[in-house]
């Protein structure tokens, strides 16, 4: 555990830590935090393996590069950005929080004011009047490249040119400006349509070594400095040679796979986020990797054709929501029979379940290594190890799914059996 001198016996303090949610630990020193999470890990998986220390944060704050506000007015028409009280429609307004990005933080006051000048109304979700709902910021760590995602109810920002213009003159950090159209009653955040206001519409940031692009709507880390630790470790885990053929399952934009093509035979990735997987499509071609193929699918369905094709593997990643995996998923990596399983959980119960299912499916534990990807919230990351044990073992349920695996057999590297 560590923590830099000074910020470990500190408890933070927010003006709206009651009403906003966010931060279930403020009260709590962050060396206490991370005993909370270790032991919280350590209930949840020491049945099965070791659970080894939890790697904390140097400096815990300021380190989420997603921002997301949403907007309201005062009675006399100043315009506010905040976040929904937790469980309704009510907005918190909240000028700087402890956990985001500054420069995100900064961006969101001003547009407050720019919003304003230009009389532009701001969305009410109970009678859906207004047009500005919200407003998502990506900050890119190590490129320092920075996206503005406005999200209107209606796919006309008035005087366009001239708001952009303002908005950079403002913030010339800003490398790109994207109008989202969320025009559906929904508590999701963005819409389907994507129109570029200015620059690329997506940003690309560095981790280990690879560059990537991300797009509005794929998914991507929050904390850059922890990821690259998680990723690491991960990768050291797959203890790759060089000829492996690897799964990266709930893939993302490749992150894990496109890192860890470096060192295999063969990576094949799988994820539902259409955007995401042309987001990973790109991240191989721009990296310079042919070792990598990337399927949209969900991953469950995916892997029992695979596995009904008589395919095998020797690295599963998988990655999953919080939800976790299913037994479509677990049932099939079981039959593609690899050496190692690294399961990356962002919620440990459901990561002790179906490390519990592959424990009594052949699969033996070999450690849990937590991570503190969240200061501050209840939230924590864990990486498990599995090996395949030698006795042979078939898992007892096979669910079976119809598949639409056509992109899958027409990829001619695909189709090589081994
Ligand atoms: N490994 C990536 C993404 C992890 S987040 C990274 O580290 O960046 C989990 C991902 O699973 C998201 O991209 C989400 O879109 C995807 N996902 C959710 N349900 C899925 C499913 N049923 N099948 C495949 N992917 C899924």
């Amino acid at each position: 555990m560590r923590a830099k001198r000074g910020t470990e016996s500190q408890v933070q303090h927010c003006p709206v830590e009651k009403r906003c949610g966010g931060c279930q630990l403020l009260h709590l020193p962050y060396q206490e935090q991370l005993a909370m999470k270790q032991r919280k890990v350590a209930r949840l998986m020491q049945p099965y393996c070791t659970v080894h220390e939890i790697r904390g944060m140097e400096s815990p704050l300021r380190y989420r590069n997603k921002v997301h506000a949403a907007f309201t007015h005062r009675k006399d028409g100043t315009i506010l950005s905040g976040i929904y009280e937790e469980g309704t429609h009510r907005i918190v307004p909240v000028e700087d929080c402890l956990l985001e990005d500054a420069r995100a933080d900064a961006i969101i006051r001003d547009l407050c004011s720019l919003l304003q000048s230009f009389k532009i109304k701001t969305y009410n979700e109970d009678t859906g009047y207004g047009l500005i709902r919200h407003v998502l910021i990506r900050t890119a760590h190590c490129t320092g490249e920075i996206m503005v995602v406005l999200v209107l109810a209606a796919p006309m920002l008035p005087s366009k040119n001239n708001f952009v213009k303002a908005l950079r003159k403002l913030h010339p950090e800003i490398t790109t400006i994207v109008l989202n159209v969320n025009d559906r009653k929904t508590s999701m955040v963005l819409g389907d349509r994507e129109i570029v206001l200015y620059g690329k519409g997506f940003i690309e940031d560095e981790l280990c070594g690879c560059r990537f692009r991300i797009s509005p709507k794929s998914f991507y880390q929050i904390n850059s400095v922890q990821t690259e630790a998680l990723y690491a470790k991960a990768i050291e885990l797959a203890g790759l040679t060089g000829k492996e053929r690897v799964i990266d399952a709930y893939c993302g934009i490749g992150t894990i796979g496109l890192i860890a093509a470096k060192k295999a035979g063969e990576v094949i990735g799988v994820e539902l986020n259409a955007d995401a997987v042309r987001d990973a499509i790109r991240n191989a071609r721009q990296n310079g990797i042919k070792n990598v193929s990337f399927y949209q699918n969900d991953a469950g369905r995916f892997l029992v054709g695979m596995a009904e094709s008589g395919e095998k593997a020797d690295v599963v990643f998988l990655d999953p929501p919080r939800a976790g995996s299913d037994e479509a998923f677990l049932s099939s990596v079981v039959r593609l029979a690899p050496e190692r399983v690294v399961y990356i959980s962002c919620n440990p119960e459901t990561l002790a379940r179906d490390v519990a299912w592959l424990a009594k499916h052949g699969y033996k534990p070999q450690g849990c290594w937590p991570f503190d990807q969240f200061p501050f919230t209840e939230s924590i990351e864990a990486i498990a190890l599995l090996q395949r044990s030698n006795r042979e073992s078939k898992p007892d349920t096979y669910v079976k799914l119809s598949l639409d695996m056509e992109d899958y057999y027409r990829s001619k590297d695909a189709k090589r059996k081994k």
